[in-house]
């Protein structure tokens, strides 16, 4: 074991996950690459899980961010009033919100993604009056009770020592099989009022199941979602923290299937620079919140707000997105090469944007690719129950230069377990 990691494994506890995937020090990153303290060179095809969408330390982002320390601006304000959080939501409205023509109120509800799953829920419970919430099998919504609740992963459902109430779990799209319309099902079931089953006030779902295991939701389905919720007076929660902010390919991942959520959960790359940041949107009417009745401490960390002010330029150039839409053919196009290449893989190409995986069913193997790809220099996280999935997550910003070298590390990983 690499012996900088000695006081990690001494001090830290037995909790922790990514260390062990990836064990290493790390000292140094800018934009897709990584350097640990053995001062080797790794390609982030990971980002934080999502976090980092626009890579480390992205150059105009820094620069803004020193300027405003600089200057003093700032860093810790509760919910005041800050001209930092004034011109993030002015150009949060004006780059994201109005040319998509949404209206929505935006609530900053804590640091971090579990914190914007839970203000989602509690709203959704307090407008309807209703106590059920329906999610969705291997869905991954966060670790705090709430959205511990409709996440569907029994083990770490297990960690929450309670048991965990008024959530009724239906099958994902294709869960069963692409052919059984689990909807027509749950149509029915909510019909049904006389035979005990209560309204529920909100369905939560990820167009894209990141943790779950790269499972792409269809338009169609995602449509006759919205139909149902709509049709029974459901709010519907569409938690992008991990496939909004680019990942799939436009701003939100919802925007391609049409539909207009009632409540949007965003954190993960919102902050722009890898800074806790979340953002829970709500259309403008169900804004009934009490002053203060959901609040904490950390919800106005000024330092994301300046660095995601900056990040929001991105999108004001077609370009960027064009980009992604192209590397993310391109990131295909490997996958559908090596399945067919690597027979053994027995793979299955997932994912949609620059969200994209292979599942295979053969056991160990996309954690062993994972592990060998890290020994040859890339980062790269395994996702679903059975870690059957392996993940490309590359920095939006990624050139073709450093997509192509993370995609013969992954090959050659391949080859030297499959032989
Ligand atoms: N929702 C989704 C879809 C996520 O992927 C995650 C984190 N992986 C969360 C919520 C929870 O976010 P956080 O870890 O910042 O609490």
């Amino acid at each position: 074991l690499n012996d900088n990691l000695k006081i990690i494994e001494e001090l830290e506890s037995s909790v922790r996950s990514y260390v062990r995937s990836f064990p290493t020090v790390f000292t140094k990153a800018k934009g897709y690459k990584m350097w640990d303290m053995e001062g080797k060179e790794y390609i982030d095809f990971f980002s934080g899980a999502g976090a980092l969408n626009y890579g480390h330390n992205d150059p105009k982002m820094k620069e803004k961010l020193v300027e405003y320390i600089m200057n003093d601006g700032i860093t810790h304000s509760l919910d005041m009033a800050t001209k930092a959080k004034v011109d993030f939501l002015d150009k949060f409205n004006e780059v994201i919100l109005k040319p998509r023509n949404m209206d929505f109120k935006v609530m900053f509800p804590g640091p971090t993604g579990t914190n914007t799953v839970e203000s989602a829920l509690k709203l959704a419970r307090k407008v309807t009056g209703r106590t059920d919430v329906i999610s969705f099998t291997n869905g991954f919504h966060g670790m705090t009770i709430g959205s511990l609740s409709v996440t569907g992963n029994s083990s770490k459902r297990k960690g929450a020592g309670i048991p965990l109430q008024h959530v009724v779990t239906m099958p994902y799209d294709n869960f069963v099989s692409e052919d059984l319309d689990t909807l027509e099902y749950l149509e029915r079931f909510l019909e049904d009022g006389g035979s005990g089953v209560d309204l529920p006030a909100a369905m939560i779902l990820e167009t894209v199941q990141g943790e779950g295991g790269i499972n792409v939701a269809r338009f169609e389905w995602l449509k006759k979602i919205e139909e149902i919720c709509n049709k029974f007076g459901i709010l519907l929660i569409i938690d992008d923290v991990q496939a909004g902010v680019g990942r799939t390919g436009t701003f939100f991942s919802f925007e391609p299937a049409g539909i207009k959520p009632d409540i949007v959960c965003l954190s993960k790359s919102i902050g722009g620079f890898g800074s806790p940041l979340a953002l829970t949107l709500f259309k403008p009417e169900l804004d009934i919140w009490n002053p203060g009745e959901h609040n904490g401490t950390f919800r106005g960390n000024n330092h994301a707000f300046v660095t995601a002010t900056e990040s929001l330029s991105y999108w004001e150039d077609k370009a960027f997105e064009e980009s992604i839409l192209r590397k993310s053919d391109k990131i295909t196009e490997f996958l559908n090469s090596l399945v067919e290449k690597y027979p053994e893989l027995k793979g299955e190409v997932k994912g949609r944007g620059f969200m994209q995986g292979i599942e295979t069913p053969v056991s160990g193997l996309a954690s062993k690719v994972a592990a060998a790809a890290f020994e040859r220099g890339l980062i790269m996280e395994t996702s679903g129950v059975e870690d059957q999935v392996f993940k490309l997550f590359p920095a939006l910003i990624i050139d073709d230069e450093g997509l192509e070298n993370g995609f013969k590390i992954i090959e050659e990983s391949i080859k030297s377990i499959i032989k």
